[in-house]
C-alpha cells in the first residue's frame, strides 16, 4: 500500500470551509473513462473527460485531497521548478510553454467557476534572489517570462526588501499571476464542482488491479470492478503496485511543512503585499501567510529521524534570520507529504492502449495539475501525438531504483553547500 495512510494537513483541514465526501465503490460498474487518483491532477482530468463526452468515474484510494494536493504549502506558481521559458520551449515545445504560462489562470478560473472557498489570494508570487548572481538571473528570467506572455517584473534590492518586509536578499522578480490558496480546501471544492457536473467519485476505493481484456480495461477495487475504455492515472508520488514501472520512474521525496500560531500585528509586517514567497536556493526557503496570519513554511531534511522537532526548529531559525521575533513563536503545526521528482525535473506524460499517466510535478504542481487535466484526458482518449500539448514518452523505470529512492535525500547537504558557496548564508 503506497497511498496516504495519515490524514492530510490538519491546519488546512481545520481552516477549510469546503467539505466533500463520496461513497466507496461497492458494485460492478461501467464507464467510458476512469481516473485513478483524487488529487488535483485526477480531478482536473475527470472534468476534462466529462467535457469530452465521457461518462467518467474517479477512484480515490483514501480520501480526496489525502495526497500531496491536500498537504502542499499552497503557493500558486505558473512556472516549472528548474527550467525557464526558453528551456521549456526547447525541450517540450511552445504549446507546453503556453500551458505552463497560463496554468495559474486555469487554477484561479476553477476557483471562480465552482465558487471554491479556499482563501484564494492572487497578489503574486515572489522569487527573491539569495546571491548577486541569482539577482542578475532573476532579472533575465522575469524578462523571459514577460516574453512568454506572463505578467512578470524584475525587482531590485530595495523593492524585494519592501515586498518581503525585511532585508537579506539581493533582488528577485514578481509573477503577478501567482498567489496562494488553502490547497486542501481547493481540492475538496474542485471535487464538489466536478461531482456536481456529473463525475462519479468513489473514495476509499483503491484501484488494486488494472487488466486489459480485449478492447477494454477492467479495474478492480476491494469491493467492486469497473469496465472502461479509457484509463487516466494521476497517482502522483503515491502510486505503487498498481503500475510498478510508473512508480519506479519517479523519486518520491518527503517534504515537510510547519506553521506558526497566528502572529497578530507581526503578520502585517511580513510579506505586506500578501505574496507567496519561494527563493532561488536549491534547498528552497519559502513561506506564505494563511487567512488568520500564521506563517506557513517548510523544507527538506536529509534524514527523517526526529523530523517533527527538527524541521520546525530549522524553519524557525531560517525565518528568524529575516524576522527575529519569530524565534520565540511556537510552531504548533507540522505535517509532511510526498513530492514526485523526475531526474530531468520535467513533468512526464505516458500513454498507450487507452491508458495514460501524468507524473513529475517536482514540487510545483498545484497550477500545473489544473492545466494538465485536458492533456491527460486527450492522451487517454488517443488523440494524435501532434495534438498533445505535452509530448508523451515511454515509461522509464530508474535503474537501481531502491538505492536511488532511499538515498535521494542525501543530495541535500550538497544543495546546501552550493547555496552557501554562491554567497554566505544570511
Ligand atoms: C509538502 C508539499 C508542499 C508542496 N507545496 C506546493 C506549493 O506550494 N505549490 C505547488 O504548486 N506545489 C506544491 N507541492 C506539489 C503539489 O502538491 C503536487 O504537485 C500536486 O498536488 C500533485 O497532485 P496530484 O493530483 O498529481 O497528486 P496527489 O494530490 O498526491 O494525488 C494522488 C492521489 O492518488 C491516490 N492514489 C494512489 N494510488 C491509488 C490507487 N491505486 N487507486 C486510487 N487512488 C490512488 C492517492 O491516495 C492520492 O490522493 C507540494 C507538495 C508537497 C508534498
Amino acid at each position: 500500500m503506497n497511498w496516504p495512510q495519515d490524514p492530510p494537513a490538519q491546519l488546512w483541514s481545520q481552516l477549510s470551509r469546503e467539505r466533500f465526501s463520496a461513497p466507496a465503490l461497492h458494485e460492478d460498474s461501467e464507464a467510458d473513462a476512469v481516473v485513478i487518483g483524487g488529487g488535483i491532477a485526477g480531478l482536473a482530468t475527470a472534468l476534462a473527460l466529462l467535457e469530452r463526452g465521457c461518462r467518467t468515474i474517479l477512484l480515490e484510494a483514501a480520501m480526496v485531497g489525502a495526497g500531496a494536493s491536500g498537504r502542499a504549502n499552497g503557493q500558486v506558481i505558473g512556472t516549472l521548478t528548474r527550467h525557464g521559458p526558453e528551456a521549456i520551449a526547447q525541450t517540450l515545445g511552445q504549446p507546453f510553454l503556453d500551458l505552463v504560462a497560463g496554468s495559474a489562470d486555469v487554477l484561479f478560473g476553477l476557483v471562480d467557476r465552482f465558487g471554491i472557498d479556499c482563501d484564494a489570494v492572487r497578489k503574486g508570487w515572489l522569487q527573491p534572489a539569495h546571491s548577486p548572481g541569482r539577482a542578475a538571473r532573476a532579472k533575465a528570467l522575469a524578462a523571459a517570462w514577460v516574453h512568454a506572455g506572463a505578467p512578470a517584473e524584475p525587482l531590485d534590492q530595495d523593492q524585494i526588501t519592501a515586498a518581503i518586509g525585511a532585508p537579506g536578499y539581493f533582488g528577485g522578480w514578481l509573477h503577478r499571476g501567482g498567489g496562494h490558496i488553502n490547497p486542501y480546501a481547493f481540492t475538496l471544492g474542485l471535487a464538489r464542482g466536478v461531482a456536481a457536473e456529473g463525475v462519479r467519485i468513489h473514495e476509499r476505493s483503491p484501484a488494486l488491479r488494472l487488466d486489459r481484456q480485449g478492447d477494454h480495461w477492467r479495474i478492480t477495487t476491494p469491493d467492486g470492478q469497473v469496465r472502461t475504455h479509457y484509463v487516466a492515472v494521476a497517482t502522483g508520488a503515491y502510486g505503487g503496485r498498481l503500475w510498478p514501472e510508473l512508480a519506479r520512474s519517479i523519486v518520491p521525496v518527503t517534504s515537510y511543512q510547519a506553521a506558526t500560531e497566528p502572529l497578530g500585528p507581526l503578520a502585517d509586517r511580513i510579506l505586506p503585499g500578501d505574496h507567496a514567497f519561494s527563493d532561488t536556493r536549491q534547498d528552497l526557503r519559502y513561506m506564505r501567510k494563511d487567512r488568520e496570519g500564521r506563517l506557513v513554511s517548510g523544507g527538506a531534511l536529509a534524514t527523517q529521524v526526529g523530523a517533527a522537532t527538527r524541521l520546525p526548529a530549522l524553519v524557525r531559525r531560517r525565518l528568524a534570520l529575516l524576522f527575529p521575533e519569530i524565534v520565540s513563536r511556537p510552531m504548533p503545526h507540522f505535517w509532511s507529504g510526498r513530492i514526485a521528482m523526475t531526474v530531468d525535473r520535467l513533468p512526464h506524460l505516458h500513454r498507450g492502449d487507452g491508458l495514460a499517466a501524468f507524473v513529475g510535478c517536482n514540487g510545483r504542481g498545484l497550477a500545473l495539475c489544473c492545466a494538465m487535466g485536458g492533456v491527460l484526458a486527450d492522451a487517454a482518449l488517443g488523440a494524435p501525438e501532434h495534438q498533445l500539448v505535452l509530448p508523451p514518452r515511454p515509461v522509464s523505470p530508474l535503474p537501481f531504483y531502491g538505492l536511488v529512492a532511499s538515498t535521494a535525500r542525501m543530495i541535500l547537504p550538497y544543495y546546501r553547500w552550493k547555496d552557501w558557496a554562491e554567497v554566505p548564508p544570511l
